[in-house]
């Protein structure tokens, strides 16, 4: 019998060195994050807009908005400051813009990982330029160790926050290197060797 291609046996996850949370863990922590976030979009009297920053935050907004019962409108926002690597430039800009009016609004940011805080303090202005009346953020994973800018919520809104991340680079539930591994259904921590030599960006 002929063996199978190469390729085909690579499953997305051989570049993982090690898991700091399981699928399960990421399931019930988000669960728990949306309970929260439930909770205090239902005392509100207006449905809020719920704005994810593309790419890294699409599984996580996913999970979350269904199981946040109330009325709500989800739209994306794409801002980049990073190259294909693993530091960020500091200089992020909006490269894809909301659809949907924030104007009045309460506006929760969904993102995937808060490292720097350039990117979500760029947004936030952004936000409060277009006229939103309140913010929250709600980040999947918060490595307040390496934080640059203090995050300056608008009005009353809150910080949502599932796990707080030791100062490693990692992947999965939505966050690449270069593009790669958002698939996975857990974070991990990628092997030295998948790091391409190159330190361009
Ligand atoms: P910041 O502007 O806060 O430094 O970085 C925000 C963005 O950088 C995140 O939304 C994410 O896209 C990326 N980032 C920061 N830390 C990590 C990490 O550990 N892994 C991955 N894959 N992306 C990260
Ligand atoms: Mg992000
Ligand atoms: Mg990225």
């Amino acid at each position: 019998i002929a063996a199978a291609p190469a390729a085909a046996m690579v499953s997305a996850e051989a570049g993982i060195d090690r898991v700091l949370w399981t699928e399960a863990e990421v399931a019930a922590r988000v669960g728990e994050v949306a309970a929260e976030l439930a909770a205090d979009l239902r005392a509100r009297p207006e449905p809020a807009v719920v704005v994810g920053v593309a790419t890294g935050a699409f599984l996580f907004l996913a999970d979350l908005v269904r199981r946040v019962d109330v009325p709500l409108a989800v739209d994306f926002v794409r801002v980049e400051s990073y190259g294909g690597g693993t530091e960020s430039s500091g200089e992020p800009r909006i490269t894809a813009d909301l659809k949907v009016d924030v104007a009045g609004k309460h506006v929760v940011v969904v993102e995937d990982i808060v490292d720097t805080g350039n990117t979500l303090s760029y947004l936030i202005a952004h936000l409060e330029k277009k006229g939103a009346s309140s913010i929250s953020v709600c980040t999947f994973l918060d490595k307040p160790a390496r934080r640059k800018v203090n995050i300056q919520l608008v009005g009353d809104g809150k910080f949502y926050s599932g796990f707080e991340c030791p100062d490693y680079f990692v992947v999965g539930y939505g966050l690449d290197y270069a593009e790669l591994y958002r698939n996975l259904p857990f974070i991990g921590v990628l092997k030295p060797e998948m790091y391409k030599k190159d330190s361009s960006n």
